[in-house]
């Protein structure tokens, strides 16, 4: 996961409170930051997620403080291995990435043929929702730098 910075430098995997409008805060959000000119973005493949996140915050009204490694189980799963990130080339980290979406993926599905089990639709539909980034990111192949 490397993408240079309009400096030229590259930049890293970090994570970041995040507050629009003053009001709604963020936590946990995916980013790549820059060490030299201190410059940061979104990570490019949580955008679109991000931004869905707030319009629901700001239909809720409340200034909240939420975590965004809850609403979303790829960045959960990358913001346990963000100490990784540093360590790691790319595609080494892209493979400890996709072993670990795959775990994760395997114990939700267990969770999820409990849930069935019990007949509790709710419960079923909270995981569905929990795999969905998973299962995309790992049958796309997708970059998480890549718009
Ligand atoms: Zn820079």
């Amino acid at each position: 996961m490397r993408k240079l910075c309009r400096c030229g430098q590259n930049m890293n995997l970090g994570f970041r409170l995040v507050i629009f409008e003053n009001k709604f805060q963020v936590d946990r959000v995916p980013i790549l930051e820059c060490e030299e000119c201190n410059y940061y973005e979104v990570l490019p493949s949580f955008k679109a997620d991000v931004i869905d996140l707030l319009s629901q915050l700001k239909e809720q009204g409340e200034s909240v403080r939420v975590y965004f490694t809850e609403m979303n189980e790829l960045a959960d799963v990358l913001y346990g291995l963000s100490s990784q990130a540093a360590k790691l080339d790319p595609s080494a980290f892209r493979v400890l990435l996709e072993q670990s979406c795959n775990e994760r993926i395997n114990l939700l599905l267990d969770i999820y043929g409990c849930a069935q089990k019990l007949g509790d639709t709710a419960w079923m539909n909270e995981i569905a929702v929990r795999l969905a980034p998973l299962s995309k990111f790992v049958k796309k192949g997708q970059s998480l730098s890549a718009k």
